[in-house]
């Protein structure tokens, strides 16, 4: 490797995928080189940072490595063993956010428990982690208690919809449960919620304790996954806007988490504001920032977790959309980059971010952020940024367009 020397500091992320690769973009305008730990040279922020430690998240040694001569070590995933992360707390290293915050972001029940502590509204939940016999006579009255309107979660290692199951049967349910909790998945059970829609208030925590907090979006879920962000989230009321807010920055506060957080909210059908989830790391819900706020959530985070004040989290247009651009069931026969001339030239408003990684289906390899103009409205900047993201990953236009026509 050739060796980076900078006056600026260096700050660790471990993983190379798109939110290292985006991390990086912020850390040189701030004149610094995010050094990644990367599984491989082909990952997307390993591609493009000149300072790159190969190695595993699983390992002590490669963690260590990566530590060495950092100001700060971060993540762009969960994954990381928190025992892993307690020893190198010991050692010294600035584990951002520490792993004693991390922990309720790498385990659903305890995360539950504790904002169930705390006051914070969540799903009705039961924790299913007894011998087989237990869990399965308390799975089997909670599914009874909610008419099996329930979901089934892994306690850890879930992502885009991975380690969730929506369930509305009773054998169905049983059937599932029997097989992750005889394969020894961690298990908890949640009412499913009947939602209006989702919700995510992102914010930013310092270690100094600043906290800032992005307007409120609603997120489009498709098959589990986050498809479109809608910036801020069209109709939400300031006063649920600000409870939401609110309640992300009071929770980081509670936690001691350093860097950005994304809350996960559901807005029920009465209006409620339930907590799903939470990622203390930059998060698909925040990309709409990278162009349509003053500061993006990848600076945000570098400022955070080496204790810079925080940048001005407002909107730079009232609406802003940011569609992920998903891989199709076939990839398309033309090849990404005339995919790429063809939407430029037909929309030069649309900002895209690619993430230099190979197509499959339903895998996120880029986003498209369309910020609004004076005459638009929540649907038609969505409209734009949809059919630009189905252009990138179908190669067909939603809306018939020939460009030889
Ligand atoms: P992950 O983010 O780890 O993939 P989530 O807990 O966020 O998992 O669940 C993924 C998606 O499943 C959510 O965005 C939501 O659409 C749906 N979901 C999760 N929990 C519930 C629930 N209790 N009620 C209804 N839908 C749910």
């Amino acid at each position: 490797m050739i060796g980076v020397t900078s006056s600026m500091p260096t700050v660790t992320m471990i993983g190379g995928g798109q939110l290292a690769r985006m991390t990086h973009q912020a850390a040189i305008a701030l004149g610094q080189c995010l050094r990644v730990l990367a599984s491989s040279r082909a990952d997307p922020a390993a591609q493009v940072s000149a300072d790159v430690v190969l190695g595993s998240h699983d390992e002590l040694a490669d963690l260590r490595r990566a530590a060495e001569g950092a100001v700060a070590l971060t993540f762009d995933h969960e994954g990381v063993p928190l025992a892993h992360l307690q020893a190198l707390e010991a050692e010294g290293v600035a584990v951002r956010p520490p792993s004693a915050a991390l922990h309720f972001a790498q385990d659903k029940l305890a995360m539950r428990v504790r904002l169930a502590e705390l006051g914070l509204p969540v799903p009705d939940f039961a924790e299913l982690t007894d011998t087989r016999e237990d869990a399965r006579a308390r799975f089997i009255e909670f599914g009874q208690t909610h008419g099996w309107a329930i979901v089934l979660k892994a306690i850890r290692g879930g992502y885009d919809g991975r380690g969730v199951w929506l369930l509305d049967n009773r054998d169905e349910a049983v059937t599932v449960f029997d097989e992750q909790f005889g394969a020894g998945v961690g298990l908890i059970a949640e009412q499913k919620v009947a939602m209006r829609r989702e919700l995510s208030a992102m914010i930013g925590r310092s270690p100094y304790g600043q906290g800032a907090a992005w307007p409120v979006v609603e997120t489009i879920q498709r098959k589990g996954q986050c498809a479109v962000v809608l910036a801020p989230a069209p109709d939400l009321s300031d006063d649920v806007a600000e409870q939401a807010q609110q309640m992300a920055l009071r929770l980081a506060d509670a936690l001691g988490v350093v860097g950005v957080m994304a809350m996960e909210l559901f807005e029920t059908v009465d209006g409620e504001l339930l907590v799903n989830e939470l990622a203390m790391r930059p998060h698909n819900s925040g990309h709409w920032t990278m162009d349509g706020a003053v500061t993006s959530q990848f600076e945000q985070h570098l400022r955070a977790v080496l204790d810079y004040p925080l940048g001005d989290t407002a909107a730079r247009a009232p609406v802003v959309v940011m569609a992920n651009i998903l891989g199709a069931d076939t990839a398309p026969e033309m090849s990404m980059d005339e995919r790429l001339h063809h939407l430029l030239a037909r929309m030069p408003d649309a900002k895209v971010h690619l993430y230099g990684k190979g197509e499959r289906p339903d895998r996120k390899v880029g986003h498209v952020n369309i910020v609004g103009g004076e005459a638009d409205t929540p649907a038609t900047v969505r409209e734009r940024a949809e059919r630009a993201a189905h252009w990138m990953s179908h190669a067909e236009w939603t809306d018939g367009w020939d460009a030889h026509a």
